[in-house]
């Protein structure tokens, strides 16, 4: 049974340390709400705040704008975001959704790219409906409170249920977010200022609800052509899942005498060893860019990287 005085606690530290100052929390409108959920996915809050929300609201500042645009221009704002497959998602939802997003979690929960957490985060944050909410912050702060040691995603949200403040939903699982995220770190939370910390059970030892899941990864190795004529550069569609719909480097077989160079990338849960190689002919359908346009076209953080390469070494190879 919840204690009353731990959400009264919890409330009112939010009045006074909470990030109300953040712009996805100052507007009602649940597109904007939207935009910033799923950019904030694996991306820092500052970053998000102070380049990509407002970049991305300027140019597409309604559902409508955003379905009607080209797949392209939304990858070109994305660049530098990673995980282009939310990219992708967001358009599509914008053309399915596009007389505004259904208020309902699960018909949200139809729509791409949204799962649980995002189609409840829109729930309470643009909606205010009187549901819980979870995301990794909420989650560690609620498994200390509670003493909970490995405990599966849907406990954990039934704890969540049971914990809700139906007086202000939305400011209980935004105070519990930032909770996690200021006071209650993953390493040394700062227990003597908690608001939890009467009836915290994980306060003792909170590092012992710090499940680290062991991350894997996949491994592989690129071979990419670099076919570069009269400042252009040959770039093809991605059709894999790695890059999906964005222009990538043509592969190419690993012919020795024509090797430039190796770089190791990192993306998503893909550790990349990209070998590239100078040819002077592609039989892919491929398409060309120019080089000085590079940065506006929508290319991969790996084909930047080469591109980066380029600029540096280009003239040892006569680009
Ligand atoms: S008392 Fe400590 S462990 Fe418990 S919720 Fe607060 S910061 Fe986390």
């Amino acid at each position: 049974m919840v204690n009353k005085s731990a959400h009264n606690a919890l409330l009112d530290w939010y009045t006074t340390d909470g990030r109300h100052e953040l712009p996805w929390r100052k507007t009602n409108d649940i597109y904007h709400i939207y935009i910033s959920e799923i950019m904030l996915q694996q991306t820092q809050v500052n970053r998000v705040r102070d380049e990509y929300y407002p970049k991305f609201l300027a140019r597409f500042p309604s559902i409508k704008t955003l379905a009607e645009a080209e797949l392209d221009e939304v990858f070109v704002l994305w660049s530098g975001l990673g995980y282009y497959s939310r990219a992708r998602n967001l358009h599509k939802t914008a053309q399915l959704a596009l007389n505004g997003l259904p208020c309902e979690k699960k018909e949200l929960l139809k729509l791409p790219g949204i799962g649980e957490y995002t189609a409840s985060a829109i729930c309470s944050f643009g909606y205010r409906q009187n549901i819980p909410v979870v995301d990794t912050n909420i989650a560690r702060v609620l498994k200390r409170y509670f003493g909970l040691l490995e405990v599966q995603d849907k406990t954990l949200w039934e704890y969540a249920a049971s914990f809700v403040n139906a007086a202000d939903a939305r400011a209980h699982n935004l105070a519990l977010m930032d909770l996690g995220s200021l006071v209650c770190l993953p390493k040394n939370p700062q227990c003597e200022m908690c608001p939890l910390r009467l009836e915290c059970k994980g306060k003792g030892e909170p590092e012992l609800y710090t499940q680290k899941k062991k991350k894997e990864y996949e491994r592989l190795e690129l071979f990419y052509a670099l076919y570069i004529k009269d400042g252009k550069i040959a770039l093809r569609t991605s059709q894999e899942k790695l890059y999906k719909g964005m222009l990538v480097l043509p592969n190419t077989e690993p012919i020795e005498e024509n090797f430039i160079a190796a770089f190791k990338h990192s993306y998503t849960k893909y550790r990349l060893t990209v070998n590239l190689y100078h040819v002077d002919k592609i039989t892919d359908e491929f398409v060309w860019v120019e080089l000085k346009e590079l940065e506006n076209a929508p290319i991969s953080s790996l084909t930047k990287k080469a591109a980066v390469f380029i600029e540096k070494k280009g003239e040892i190879y006569g680009f």
